[in-house]
């Protein structure tokens, strides 16, 4: 059984950047991944990342506008120590080998972002996850003599031993279908969002809540669950992203008649407010007829405005999906867009070291909530939340595992559960409903009733029917019924994970009763910091999940009206 000091289920941004603080300390490393580790999720990361560089700015803007842009909601402490820490990291990233944008003095270049009060976003191009992604991976090549890499392996569930500690996981090896279990010290979850909840989404295949199930499943709280972000630049029909980058170089939105609409909702930053602000006010002019393309349910983007040479030179992967999946060269005419599913908000409840609740087990990246988005994350901060809680948990964990002996381990009965649970599925009977008809059901029931706006009726046939579909996913079948690469059978264990994910994003969306960042509640329409300036708790129980609240930690920032 392999046995490890950490165990970073991940190779993402957040995994990565774990592993490689974990192995600079010297400790052992085994980082694991369901994909090949730069086939993550982050590789498609495209506008840029944040950090108060410029000789003009100070952290302190920064975490402001992130407040600000939290709603209020986001805890403060964590967000100074994103900001104050991300000049430092970003730039280590660049020495490192990131080949970020230079401006014509031969300085790292800053783009703009929505929500941030000056220039602050560095990129590479529009591929800015992909540039950091492989330098990481290439970084922790050097570390090959204690990091382990297990590329292709499913991890399906976390050990806990009798003291209720974290002490390794379970996981399945893709390319042969063998189980194994796991050891560890400590186990780092960075296994990324749950956009699969949604349908359509920006997010891959590949995102599907498993992290923030199988912490859950293991007593863990999920925290600001119903905090759902909508992207406002999404193709109409595949939902693909088209990044806020676009924004950031001067792109309009326009409604049917030509108006740049935002003038009415955030008449000082106009396209570049923060992503609920763009997103809901996209949303009433489509509700109220003023959208553009199929049946109105649209808005042009107007990428033109851009000197055609900066767009073909900054944005050049969203000039390829323009022309790939719409058709349209954006260089010369606007797309039409609409607000998508793009990111949660939510997640494992962790301090700022990465530490949840449970002892041993920590959370970074997209899976964990610190929480530094609150109610909406700004563009760009999340690249940012990866790297500085990445690493931050790959410390912490590294240091941990230096005062303590490797725990005793017996996951062989749960070694047996899950092999029998995987043998099960594939032994189902070909009846009832299929993984994929449950998986689309899912997703167009949370885009049509936990979206950007909400109401208590939706949200209570949301929560009936995802207690339908939790049913039926323990009896869906699937067709392969082989060992190898049975991407099949791992589908069937995502969609549980995603019911669970479902489940508690549309509980938490019923328990607040207001209207906070990205939950807007049509029948709740004011923040209300009076009742609601609290974050809402999510624990499975013995009876099913349970609700419970947390103070919001304010630092030097009062809650005050957000305007844009
Ligand atoms: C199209 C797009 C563009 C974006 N652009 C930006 C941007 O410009 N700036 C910005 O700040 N943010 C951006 N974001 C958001 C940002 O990219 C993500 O939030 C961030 O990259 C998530 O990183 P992560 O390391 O937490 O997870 P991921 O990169 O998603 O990695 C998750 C890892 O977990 C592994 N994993 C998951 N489940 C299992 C399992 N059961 N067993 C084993 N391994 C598992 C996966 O294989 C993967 O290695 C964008 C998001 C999208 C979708």
């Amino acid at each position: 059984m392999p046995a490890h000091d950490v165990l970073i289920i991940g190779a993402g941004l957040a995994g990565q950047r774990a592993a490689l603080a974990a192995a600079r300390q010297g400790a052992s490393v085994a980082i694991m991944s369901k994909v090949h580790p730069v086939r993550s999720h982050s590789v498609a990361a495209a506008g840029g990342i944040n950090a108060a560089i410029s000789v003009d700015d100070d952290w302190h803007s920064h975490a402001y506008d992130t407040v600000k842009g939290s709603d209020f909601l986001g805890d403060q402490d964590a967000i100074e120590v994103m900001c104050s820490e991300a000049p430092a990291e970003v730039m280590e990233l660049e020495h490192m080998g990131v080949t970020f944008h230079r401006n014509d003095k031969g300085e790292m270049d800053l783009r703009a972002f929505g929500g941030a009060s000056m220039k602050r976003t560095a990129y590479v191009a529009d591929i800015t996850g992909q540039a950091m992604l492989h330098v990481l991976y290439e970084q922790l090549m050097k570390h090959h003599e204690n990091v382990d890499f297990f590329e292709e392996w499913f991890t399906t569930s976390l050990l806990t031993d009798d003291s209720g500690h974290c002490c390794g996981a379970i996981a399945r090896d893709v390319r042969s279908g063998r189980m194994e279990a796991f050891g560890a010290k400590n186990v780092i979850l960075a296994c990324g969002g749950a956009g699969q909840v949604y349908k359509p989404t920006t997010n891959g295949l590949i995102v599907t809540g498993d992290g923030i199930a199988m912490a859950y499943r293991v007593g863990a709280p999920l925290m600001d669950m119903e905090m759902v972000q909508y992207h406002p630049t999404c193709l109409v029909e595949t939902g693909i992203l088209i990044t806020e980058g676009a924004r950031g170089e001067g792109a309009h939105l326009l409604n049917a008649a030509g108006e740049r609409f935002m003038e009415s909702s955030a008449p000082n930053k106009m396209e570049l407010a923060s992503r609920d602000v763009v997103s809901r006010a996209e949303q009433i002019e489509i509700n109220e007829g003023r959208g553009v393309g199929p049946g109105g349910a649209g808005i042009f983007l107007d990428v033109t405005v851009v000197p055609r040479r900066r767009t073909l030179e900054a944005l050049r992967e969203i000039v390829n999906l323009g022309r790939d999946f719409a058709g349209v060269d954006i260089t010369r005419e606007p797309i039409t867009i609409r607000p998508g599913q793009h990111y949660i908000m939510g997640g494992v409840k962790t301090d700022a070291r990465g530490r949840t609740p449970i002892e041993g087990l920590y959370a970074a990246g997209e899976v964990a909530c610190v929480s530094v988005h609150g109610g909406n994350r700004l563009g760009a901060n999340s690249l940012l939340d990866t790297l500085i809680f990445g690493r931050r948990s790959g410390e912490h964990a590294a240091d941990r595992a230096a005062g303590m002996a490797m725990p005793e381990l017996n996951g062989n009965s749960r070694l047996r559960e899950d092999s029998e649970r995987i043998e099960a599925i594939i032994a189902r009977p070909r009846e009832g409903r299929r993984v994929s008809e449950i998986k689309n059901e899912l997703g167009e029931l949370m885009n049509q009733y936990a979206a950007v706006f909400r109401d208590e009726a939706g949200l209570q046939t949301a929560l009936e029917t995802v207690g339908r579909l939790k049913e039926e996913t323990e009896k869906a079948w699937i067709d392969d019924r082989g060992t190898v690469f049975n991407q099949d059978v791992l589908g069937a264990i995502e969609l549980g994970y995603m019911v669970d994910c479902a489940e508690a994003i549309v509980l938490g969306a019923i328990e607040r009763k207001e209207s906070r960042g990205a939950q807007f509640r049509t029948d709740y329409p004011e923040r209300n910091d009076e009742q609601w300036l609290k974050h809402i708790d999510i624990t499975l129980g013995e009876d099913g999940p349970q609700v419970s609240y947390s103070p919001v930690t304010i630092t030097q920032w009062q809650p005050e009206e957000r305007k844009y």
